[in-house]
């Protein structure tokens, strides 16, 4: 790929294929649709394998092109562990270990790393947890100034980590909706003059960041794709992260075949599982607006893993897509088990937060679906210490 392509990164719509230039203020096209990049990742091995470990050893494959731009703490190229897990063994990634507790870094490093290359000074971000906490974190290494919203309700504890970073916080009155309104009111006000909207679940290089996972899954089993990964799925910022990963390094011929995702979700918050087991097509409209008939949760966030307790992802029919065309399908774990998955890890050393209990949960159900020699792939996705009053006793 020549530098002059590469520098000329494009949004393109998923609603009718429309480009736009990377520069735009913007997170959605202008009839609303979804926009994902244009971009070719290439996988220069011996280039890779030279580079320190981290996640922008893989650097032909990020859309941020000049390295001045590059907003790091040295992270990624997490530890991919074998786990005793319900007496079988999978392969633990310890995404727990990023700089602010969560693989949120992953996504906040190349989103923040592009916002600094198209000069924004200013960024919105919605999140009750770590995805504020990750955005918060990447600004105050980039000198850009950053105001998280949160719904009123957010626990005290959870806000403590994003005021440290220096973010300022808005309380929405409301739901998580009504604060994901309220942002993306004040990112659309005035593109002259408003604020980037840095959001974790609509702009596209939060997701080519997170693809970084595939790669280093890939390079530590020896450039091979695993057999199964076992994936949260809220908004799915991982697991579209990691479907995309790994198409990109099957188009560019590194593997040839991808694993099939197995996506976890809490019993009392399964809109997509629910969807997926009904076959429907698709759950939301172009814009990413939940439809009337598709499944919404009959109890919702009232499950101790709060982290994919989302009851209308925006990406909802991507990550469909990504589970049906990888072979995998949808697992739903309920509170004990959750809770029992939670307490098994701690006591095995591994300080996680609930919500990193969840695929681990599902460890059992996935193992049941697969030949014993099955190469299973997961990971701990937010450190204990986000949730100290919820650990373990
Ligand atoms: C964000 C997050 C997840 C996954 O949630 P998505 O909404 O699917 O992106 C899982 N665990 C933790 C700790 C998280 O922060």
């Amino acid at each position: 790929m020549s530098t002059a392509l590469k520098e000329r990164i494009c949004y393109v719509s998923r609603s009718d294929g429309r480009l736009y230039p990377g520069t735009d203020y913007r997170f959605a096209g202008d009839d609303g649709g979804l926009l994902d990049l244009e971009f070719e990742a290439a996988f220069p091995r011996e280039l890779i394998a030279a580079r320190p470990p981290g996640m922008w050893r893989d650097r032909e494959a990020l859309p941020v092109p000049k390295d001045e731009a590059i907003v790091s703490f040295g992270e990624g190229f997490t530890p991919l562990l074998p786990v005793e897990v319900a007496g079988t063994s999978v392969l633990v990634k310890q995404e727990q270990l990023f700089p602010s507790g969560s693989y949120k870094d992953r996504g906040a490093s190349v989103l923040i790393s592009h916002a600094r290359s198209i000069g924004v000074e200013r960024v919105v971000e919605d999140s009750s947890g770590n995805a504020g906490s990750a955005i918060a974190a990447y600004c105050a290494r980039a000198g850009i100034a950053c105001e998280i919203y949160v719904p009123e309700k957010t626990s005290p504890g959870k806000l403590a980590q994003i005021r440290s970073y220096g973010a300022s916080l808005r309380l929405i009155p409301g739901s998580r909706e009504d604060t994901a309104a309220a942002v993306r009111a004040e990112a659309a006000r005035d593109a002259s003059v408003s604020a980037w909207y840095a959001s974790h679940s609509y702009n596209p290089f939060f997701f080519h960041g997170t693809k970084t996972f595939a790669f280093e899954v890939c390079e530590q089993l020896g450039w091979q794709a695993p057999d199964a990964l076992i994936l949260p799925a809220g908004n799915g910022t991982l697991l579209i992260g990691a479907a995309l990963g790994f198409a990109e390094l099957r188009r560019a011929r590194v593997i040839d075949s991808i694993p099939a995702i197995y996506a976890v979700q809490a019993a009392r918050c399964a809109p997509l599982a629910r969807a997926h087991a009904a076959g429907l097509p698709s759950v939301t409209d172009a814009s990413g607006v939940w439809l009337a008939d598709a499944p919404r949760p009959a109890v919702r966030d009232e499950t101790v893993a709060e982290g994919i307790a989302i009851a209308t992802p925006v990406r909802g029919n991507q990550i469909l897509e990504a589970v049906r065309e990888s072979g995998g399908s949808f697992i739903t774990v309920d509170e004990p088990e959750i809770r029992d998955a939670h307490r098994a890890m701690t006591r095995c050393g591994f300080c996680i937060e609930p919500t990193s209990a969840a695929t681990i949960a599902a460890v059992p159900q996935v193992r049941s679906r697969l030949p014993g020699a099955a190469r299973v792939v997961t990971l701990f996705s937010g450190h204990g210490l986000k949730a100290p009053e919820k650990l373990p006793g």
